[in-house]
């Protein structure tokens, strides 16, 4: 445990041994003698020494109070363990809306059904492309048969945060804001008199943070954008604590990357679009896009490629809201194609 400000402590939980920039998550603790505030509570696998750490500051569980920024494993994967001890979890119910998520594997009835669709949108069917139908379906039976799966999140009961409730903290009087983007109810924390921001995964230090999503309509590349904007213009010259990787000063710098990144790769999925004389799937644009001839087998690496799909998803969207790509929706599939080339 380290002070990164008079009043902020942090540490960090290791997932794997090798060092990759997802693997570690720093979490941050503002204490003080009534109720104490803990920001997310990292993965499952690190349950042992969160607890190990926790147990060390003598806070009694029943005053603790998790702000759990969004609802991914690397933030909410100990929150049962936590809420179990008896401190009060807060999240924006918004992280919940979908029965399944293509990311985090919340298993929950009504999921298989949900994923069916989502994987429909995409262009994945059992008929259509049995190979990744199948990889998921023994993923869905790893995860309902043993839990077995370390995107799998464990359910718990939570407190709704709503966009600017407050949460003091002794002399912390933090603000909580609606961060879109990253996931669509993602939330960070502001302190506007320090000048402080936790802005959750919506800045990562060193590395672009994935916007992913198979779920249309919600347009959550467009939304992410404006939020990187907004968070320039309003925040630069703030301290920033981001869940992985270092404090940020230089906002201005870290949103040019994150825009330059985006408009790479959103040029990229445009040329694949553009160059095909039919329609494509998600799918069809992703193995395109990233040159994939063999769609990996082990589950492990099969998540990379389910990360592609649904950033391309999230870039497609984009490029609808852009108008620079049509969209055809078929029996909930969708097809992208260049306009010029079919009217
Ligand atoms: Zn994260």
């Amino acid at each position: 445990m380290k002070e990164v400000y008079p009043g902020i402590s942090c540490f960090n939980l290791v997932k794997h041994e090798e060092y990759s920039a997802d693997s570690v998550i720093t979490l941050y603790l503002i204490r003080t003698e009534k109720r104490s505030l803990l920001i997310d509570t990292g993965y499952v696998e690190c349950r042992d020494d969160l607890i190990r750490v926790l147990d060390e500051t003598g806070i009694p569980y029943e005053n603790l109070d998790v702000f759990l920024t969004h609802h991914h494993s690397d933030h909410c994967g100990n929150a049962r363990t936590l809420a179990d001890r008896g401190a009060v979890m807060y999240m924006n119910p918004e992280e919940q809306r979908h029965q399944y998520d293509c990311i985090s594997y919340r298993y929950s009835a009504g999921s298989v059904d949900a994923q069916r669709g989502v994987l429909r949108h995409v262009g994945v069917t059992e008929e259509r492309t049995p190979d990744i139908w199948n990889i998921f379906m023994d993923i869905n039976r790893r995860v309902e048969k043993k839990h077995d799966w370390y995107l799998a999140i464990a359910g718990f009961p939570f407190r709704p945060v709503h966009e600017g409730q407050i949460f003091e903290y002794g002399d912390f009087r933090l603000k909580a804001i609606l961060l879109r983007g990253h996931t669509y109810g993602q939330m960070g924390l502001i302190d506007e008199e320090k000048k402080l921001l936790f802005p959750a995964d919506q800045f990562i230090n060193g590395i672009i943070p994935i916007v992913a999503t198979t779920y249309p309509h919600e347009h959550l590349l467009y939304h992410y954008l404006n939020s990187i904007e907004e968070i320039r213009q309003k925040y630069s010259g703030w301290t920033m604590f981001p869940m992985h990787g270092k404090p940020i000063t230089d906002a201005a710098k870290v949103c040019e990357t994150i825009a330059g990144g985006y408009a790479r790769k959103a040029d990229w999925v445009y040329r694949v679009v553009e160059a095909s004389d039919i329609p494509l799937t998600v799918k069809e644009v992703t193995e395109i896009a990233y040159g994939i001839h063999d769609i990996p087998s082990i589950h492990e690496e099969f998540v990379t490629f389910k990360m592609m799909l649904t950033k391309t998803f999230s870039i497609l969207e984009y490029l609808t809201d852009m108008e620079v790509v049509t969209v055809e929706e078929k029996d909930g599939m969708f097809f992208y194609s260049n306009p010029a080339k079919h009217i």
